[in-house]
């Protein structure tokens, strides 16, 4: 490990991030970072996608990896079946999650939302807000279940 001040705050850094911590500024001479992570990508490929791309942590350039995929699994995932932190796609399974069909803390689905906080036509959670609603504070013109019901509406 070799501890070098950072070039736009002087805050010392460990010379093996690429970032600073303390500003986020990346850092020079490091052309050559040593990726850091994981990332694996199945040979099989349909439509310019690999069938299923793994991919966590960041790159030779500092850049943090986004999966995308048919299958899609990473911090950051775009695919069909996409499971992250991020993630993006047909089913969509995150911590923040956007898609046709999803499932998250803070999940947006076109049509079905599931999660803590739900948006979609169909959606279901703690707070669910579309059409068909079910949850605890239910929002929507049609009510499937409610904890609350009839005090949010
Ligand atoms: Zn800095």
């Amino acid at each position: 490990m070799q501890i070098v001040p950072c070039r736009q705050c002087q805050a010392l850094v460990d010379a093996e991030w690429p970032r600073c911590p303390a500003c986020g500024a990346i850092q020079p001479g490091l052309a050559e970072i040593e990726p850091k992570g994981y990332e694996w990508e199945s040979k099989g490929q349909w439509m310019g996608l690999p069938l299923v791309h793994i991919a966590f942590g960041y790159d030779s350039k500092g850049q943090a990896r986004t999966a995308r995929g048919i299958v899609a699994i990473g911090q950051r995932a775009i695919g069909g079946v996409a499971i992250g932190i991020i993630a993006g796609g047909f089913v969509s399974i995150g911590i923040v999650s956007a898609g046709i069909f999803s499932l998250g803390v803070v999940s947006v689905g076109a049509i079905i939302a599931g999660g803590v906080n739900a948006f979609g036509a169909l959606s279901i959670g703690v707070v669910a807000v579309g059409y068909k609603v079910g949850g605890v504070a239910t929002f929507g013109s049609k009510v499937m279940f409610s904890a609350m019901k009839g005090a949010v509406q």
